[in-house]
């Protein structure tokens, strides 16, 4: 057996895993199919913004972070706007993940460029085929290869429950303090969000195609709702490739870094099961949170304008225990919109 662990994919899921592995003793490797320029220009395309909780066991550095968040604020149709207070930072993702992979060399990790085509299992063995033409074998694999993962559909033969398509402009105007989201039926579920990214403004559309002037653009997709199994055997995805991003919010870091840090602990347990018990226990696997995606995919305008209506004191917490007191049957929309808000960015 060539490695006692691969994994695929050198996003924020692979290089958490890669990083909580380095120290292990196990002999490791991390496959991503895309140079450096072609890495850097993929994992840009992104908000950015992490709630502080996903770097309690792997600290940023100053100069990963573009900006401090201290709060989320929300638009209504109707104008209505509260806030919400939550910590977190508006990340350099790049320079964040170039750290983690410079660090895991260091320790050993062995980091290949090649785009993983095949993945099959023999005896407990796996053997991961890349366009090259060059075979590795592993005793465990781990899928943290995105949206179209290829471990995912070489061995689990599934697929995300659903995919959001996203659009980012990097525009060049005065950002807000903070986040700030817009939500409405024309975002079918998502929203428009603007995000201060250093000294430029982010801003773009979930579930909405909306054109702009901007410096620069990327689409993508968000997969949420989970995919099943993401344990089977040996074999264990994490991140967008078990679509494990937030189904009200979309944000799927916090999930990523945090799955790979939970895979990488169930393979130095030796046993895998302990990622699945995790991601069952985790808030966003819970289906009630793709229900309410679902619902409010379908709101009106005259749903959302009944929706803030109650909200009058633009303060999420005192807003939201108040609406869920008056409209009772409408507490849990709010309820699970603030907690996404409040814990899955
Ligand atoms: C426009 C946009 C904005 C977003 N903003 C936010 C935000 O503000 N906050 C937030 O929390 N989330 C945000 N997200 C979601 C977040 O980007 C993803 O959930 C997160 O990147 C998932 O990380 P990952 O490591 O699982 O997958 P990815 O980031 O997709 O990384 C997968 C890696 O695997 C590599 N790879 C893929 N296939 C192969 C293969 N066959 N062989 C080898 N390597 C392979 C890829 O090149 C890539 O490096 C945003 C997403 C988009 C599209």
């Amino acid at each position: 057996m060539d490695y006692d662990v691969i994994i695929i994919g050198s996003g924020p899921a692979g290089c958490s895993a890669a990083h909580f592995l380095a120290d292990s003793g196990l002999k490791i490797a991390m496959i991503e199919r895309l140079d450096r320029d072609g890495f850097v220009k993929y994992h840009k395309i992104c908000g950015g913004g992490v709630g502080e909780k996903a770097f309690a066991d792997l600290p940023l550095k100053d100069d990963e972070i573009r900006n401090r968040i201290e709060g989320i604020g929300l638009s209504f149709p109707d104008g209505k706007h509260i806030s919400i207070r939550s910590k977190g930072y508006i990340i350099d993702r790049p320079k964040f993940l170039d750290r983690i992979r410079k660090e895991c060399i260091d320790k050993g990790v062995r980091i290949m460029k090649d785009s993983v085509i095949d993945v099959f299992e023999k005896d407990g063995e796996y053997t991961v085929t890349g366009v090259s033409g060059l075979w590795h074998s592993c005793k465990y694999i781990i899928g943290a290869d995105g949206v179209y993962s290829v471990v995912r559909r070489s061995l689990f033969n599934s697929s995300p429950k659903e995919c959001i398509p996203v659009t980012e402009y990097i525009v060049r105007e005065d950002p807000p303090g903070d986040l700030e989201f817009t939500v409405g039926p024309k975002y079918r579920g998502g929203y428009g969000w603007r995000f201060p990214c250093g000294g430029d403004l982010c801003t773009g559309a979930v579930n909405h195609r909306e054109e702009m002037e901007c410096i620069s653009k990327g689409s993508r997709f968000i997969p949420t709702g989970g995919v099943g199994d993401i344990v089977k055997g040996n074999a264990m995805l994490i991140g967008d490739s078990a679509a494990m991003a937030n189904p009200i919010s979309y944000g799927g870091l916090r999930t990523a870094i945090l799955s790979g840090r939970m895979a990488a602990k169930a393979v130095i347990d030796g046993n895998p099961e302990e990622l699945a018990k995790w991601w069952k226990g985790e808030k966003y696997s819970d289906p009630r949170f793709m229900e309410l995606h679902r619902y409010i995919s379908e709101l009106t305008e005259e749903d959302y304008n009944k929706l803030s209506a109650p909200l009058r004191y633009k303060n999420f917490w005192l807003d939201g225990f108040i609406a869920c007191l008056t409209h009772p049957k409408n507490g849990w929309i709010y309820f699970g919109c603030l907690f996404a808000f409040r814990h899955g960015w």
